[in-house]
């Protein structure tokens, strides 16, 4: 399939295309003395339970002194994971990292103790504490934040017992990820080549996007016969994820799951509704393009299996590193000088892990703390993807900067609704220039193409999920069994319903429920729907050329956690409350839509 490469190992990795974590720490005897520091102050945290009700300005200095815990700690979390990533097979680098979760988790359970309390305070105390202390101001969000989910907290014993009881709720998860990662074994297939190889997720994800029918038909075949022989297993994990979500839902005294989901980060369940409707007017709009996607691969049937291939020849765009910074910096020119500066302060403070070595960890990620850059883990290839995941990854480290640069620290993070939207406003951006960069046709073909399928992966494929979600959780509230043979017969009519006509919706789709994790982590995917369609419109108002539309945007990268989610995205100029945000987004589809349809009828 591909050249096997012989990898760097860590130390033969050019230094310039390794990230510094110096700035964090020194070496690893900094490292050593801030952990054995944070270590004493953990364990004195427990001094401060019962304390913080005694005046407003009690209740000020307790959750300072946990914040100045915190802070460091943050820190030495940061440190440890990114060496742990840079050489996950390095001794030394686990130990560290194994020590440094170890902290973390007393720390947690050494302030267990803060949100009971802190919800015992009776709200008239609260709101008089607020008002009349000054230096409990810059805490009331954070405060209201804990203190909005009141109602639906239990008393500390009713609290303390569930917690008991956490590893036992989430035993249908653990069991499920066990199978799906480690004891599911899949058939030997044969890939592109002709060459026997062993499936795995990983191998299928590849050959799925082979241009070989038969290799991504075999391939399909064998994973889903695996999947159909552990159906009632894998339909009872689901299940008892899903009653778990129903339990928890419903003695924390909320309507239902997916108002508990997301409550947490306090977003209407009308945002969920107006996504699950919208799409659902638009479906024509993905019937037409997986039939464009049957005429371009002249295949007299489309299957669910010739859904990845791609249809459009690889392009002759290659980008070193170095060519890449300089697109990035072109495409992201629209968001301004001040921008562009922190962006090239990224690369030239060697905020960047870029080339692959033996052991380090795969994929890519931005991740930083209040006190540290955020860096970014790349895997360079001299490709477009590259330049994509430069851009995506660059976006969620700005939003990192911006609001760590702009807000004290208890608002210095961001929820996972508003995450997506800054680095997939980047992608937008670039997708942009890229398209009136180019005038070549294969280029442009391809460019429209990965618009396309990226916009067919998150906002359809992630609103089917969502709604198959909400779908069985309300089915077990009502009492309905969640057997295999129901979820697959719901999973296929809604397969049917989204992708239309013109693909065959083989009889193996109904148990692609059985395979993916997502069903797992509570009301999440619609997130990714969301916060692609509000790119889309973000986007749009920064290449307006309206500098308050800009700011706006720059605003919200700097908002942090100072005000509620929907409010930030509000302010930076989305109601997601409405449907105006995702009904541009279709529009927008459909724009390219048309364009990538002329462009391959000349082609
Ligand atoms: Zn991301």
């Amino acid at each position: 399939m591909s050249d096997i490469k012989q990898l760097p190992t860590r130390d033969q990795v050019d230094s310039k295309l390794t990230w510094d974590l110096t700035p964090i720490f020194k070496d690893d005897e900094a490292f050593n003395a801030a952990f054995d520091r944070v270590s004493k102050e953990i364990d004195a945290l427990p001094k401060l339970e019962g304390k913080l009700a005694e005046s407003a300005k009690k209740l000020v200095s307790v959750i300072e002194s946990i914040m100045t815990t915190i802070r460091p700690a943050e820190k030495l979390y940061v440190f440890a994971s990114l060496k742990h990533d840079q050489d996950t097979a390095n001794s030394e680098n686990q130990a560290l990292s194994g020590r440094t979760q170890s902290m973390l988790t007393k720390l947690e359970s050494n302030i267990a103790w803060f949100e009971p309390e802190l919800l015992a305070v009776k709200p008239s105390t609260l709101d008089q504490w607020i008002e009349t202390e000054p230096s409990l101001k810059p805490y009331e969000h954070y405060l209201r934040t804990i203190t909005d989910g009141r109602e639906h907290v239990l008393t500390p014993a009713a609290e303390k017992l569930l917690a008991q009881a956490g590893d036992a709720l989430g035993a249908s998860s653990n069991t499920f990820g066990v199978l799906n990662d480690a004891d599911l074994e899949f058939p030997v297939v044969e890939d592109d080549d002709g060459v026997t190889v062993q499936l795995t997720q990983g191998v299928y994800d590849q050959l799925i996007q082979s241009t070989q029918p038969e290799v991504r038909k075999m391939a399909f075949k064998q994973l889903y016969a695996v999947y159909h022989q552990f159906r009632h297993t894998l339909a009872a994990t689901l299940s008892g994820n899903v009653k778990t979500h129903n339990f928890e839902a419903s003695v924390h005294h909320y309507q239902n799951a997916r108002q508990a989901a997301m409550s947490s980060n306090h977003i209407p369940v009308s945002v969920f509704d107006s996504l699950v409707t919208s799409v659902n007017d638009h479906l024509p709009l993905l019937h037409r393009y997986v039939a464009l996607r049957k005429r371009i691969l002249k295949l007299k049937e489309l299957h669910m299996y010739d859904l990845y291939t791609p249809i459009t020849g690889e392009p002759k765009l290659s980008y070193t590193f170095e060519e890449a910074k300089a697109e990035a910096l072109k495409a992201l020119a629209v968001l301004g000088s001040d921008y562009l500066s922190h962006v090239q302060e990224a690369f030239d403070s060697r905020w960047i892990d870029v080339v692959e070595n033996k052991g380090k960890r795969s994929g890519a990620y931005s991740s930083g703390m209040y006190d540290t850059a955020p860096y970014i883990l790349l895997n360079w290839q001299d490709n477009l993807e590259s330049l994509f995941t430069l851009v995506h990854e660059m976006g969620h480290s700005m939003h990192s900067y911006y609001t760590t640069h702009n807000q004290p620290y208890q608002y210095g993070d961001y929820s996972i609704f508003v995450a997506e939207i800054a680095s997939t406003t980047n992608e937008t951006l670039l997708t942009d220039y890229l398209l009136n960069q180019y005038s070549d046709k294969q280029i442009q073909a391809f460019i429209l193409n990965h618009y396309l399928d990226g916009f067919k992966g998150t906002v359809f494929r992630q609103t089917q999920f969502a709604e198959f979600e909400h779908f069985i959780h309300e089915q077990d509230a009502a009492g309905q069994p969640l057997t295999a043979e129901f979820l697959s017969k719901f999973y296929l009519d809604l397969n049917k319903k989204y992708y239309g006509e013109a693909v065959i919706s083989d009889p193996e789709i109904a148990d692609e429920w059985a395979r993916i994790p997502h069903f797992y982590y509570n009301y999440y995917v619609y997130q990714y729907a969301t916060g692609f369609a509000a790119a889309n419109t973000l986007a749009q108002r920064i290449t307006s050329g309206d500098t308050a539309k800009r700011d706006a945007y720059l605003d919200y990268l700097k908002s942090g956690s100072s005000d509620y989610p929907i409010n930030v995205m509000q302010k930076a100029g989305v109601d997601m409350t409405q449907t105006t945000y995702l009904d541009q987004a279709f529009a927008e589809f459909e724009k390219r839509l048309d364009q990538f349809e002329t462009l391959a009828e000349t082609m």
